[in-house]
């Protein structure tokens, strides 16, 4: 780590012969001088805990807020999405393995300069910056140092994440967010442990916090014989709809990925997860595989189409201060 560039971490305490617990995610290392904790992004110099991600830029690009995804949120709308490196799960079939999992080239963007770039693309339409790619909590310093700023010009903070997060850090940055989308990968504490070394209870916890506070939509990547019968779907969508029944839930299809090589999600299995999740949820949708007629947003009550989606292009024809302009019934719309 350059010394120019240390930033000390938040949510740490020391321990005997120089040893620190980080106390910002559930897994609490205990990291010996010289070493890095579980996430690969929070290192000990000399009993101090620092920060080794902070600002170290390794995926920035102006998304469609649709690829978050985030359905609900300013449809339509694209936003400057910024990853940098690590990540406290580590899935075998992560896509984002090459940045999650391991410490690529990165280039240093202070929250300053990220701002300003992010106050640069407002004439393509920018509605903020996105915090995505890796996981963003465990770069917490550098959220709780640009949330703010981002907040000052008027502009949105998102978060994509796997929502393993200790309880006090998350209520700390959760006034300075704006919109999540969390990862539920499945209910099963077993999958959890087994395929991503995590807990299932942990990103539920950060759902039901999260949504005190801001918007919140859910993704749940569907994988072949790991997490997609009836019941496993039945019992996340039972979960879902008892927190709202306007809760956006994406069932996405998983590709073959990083350790991981069971076949894709076959259409069915998405097919059936929407006839399952529909009877329940009012807004629920499939990623990664087109399927017609899964991506609108339909009213509903009147069912006319409020946002109708093309790939990640969005047309919020029917849409009026997130309320459906047919019949004015509430979308669960922040527009
Ligand atoms: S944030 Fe990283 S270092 Fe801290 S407890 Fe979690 S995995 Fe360990
Ligand atoms: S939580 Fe997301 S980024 Fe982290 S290892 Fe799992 S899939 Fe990859
Ligand atoms: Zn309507």
């Amino acid at each position: 780590m350059d010394r120019d560039d240390l930033h000390i971490a938040s949510y740490f305490r020391n321990l005997s012969q120089q040893d620190v617990e980080c106390l910002l995610c559930p897994w609490h290392c205990r990291i010996r001088p010289g070493k890095t904790g579980l996430c690969g992004a929070r290192e000990n110099h000399e009993g101090t805990l620092y920060s080794a991600n902070y600002g170290q830029v390794t995926s920035l690009a102006l998304d469609p807020i649709e690829k978050k995804p985030l359905y609900h949120f300013y449809p339509g709308r694209p936003i400057l999405s910024v990853g940098s490196f690590g990540c406290n799960l580590s899935c075998s079939f992560c896509q984002n393995w090459q940045i999650s999992q391991g410490r690529p080239l990165s280039e240093y963007i202070s929250p300053e300069k990220l701002v300003e770039m992010a106050v640069n693309c407002r004439p393509q339409g920018n509605l903020g910056v996105a915090y995505t790619y890796n996981e963003p909590f465990i770069s917490y310093e550098y959220l709780a140092d640009t949330a703010p700023l981002v907040a000052a010009e008027g502009m949105k903070n998102v978060l994509v994440t796997n929502g393993i997060v200790e309880s006090e850090p998350l209520q700390a940055l959760l006034p300075h967010l704006d919109a999540m989308n969390v990862d539920i990968k499945s209910m099963d504490d077993e999958f959890y442990r087994r395929l991503c070394g995590g807990r299932a209870q942990h990103p539920r916890d950060t759902v039901e916090a999260a949504m005190a506070h801001c918007h919140v939509e859910i993704t749940n990547l569907l994988i072949p014989g790991e997490n997609d019968s009836d019941e496993q779907i039945e019992t996340l969508v039972d979960w879902a709809a008892g927190l709202s029944e306007h809760m956006p839930v994406h069932f996405s299809a998983y590709r073959p990925a990083h350790d991981f090589h069971a076949p894709s999600t076959p259409a069915a299995t998405l097919k059936r997860a929407h006839e399952i999740a529909v009877s329940k949820l009012k807004f629920v949708y499939i990623g990664n595989l087109h399927l017609d007629g899964t991506t609108d947003t339909r009213c509903p009550s009147c069912d006319a189409v409020a946002v109708s989606r093309s790939g990640f292009q969005a047309r919020p024809d029917c849409l009026s201060e997130g309320r459906c302009s047919n019949c004015g019934a509430g979308l669960n719309i922040i527009q």
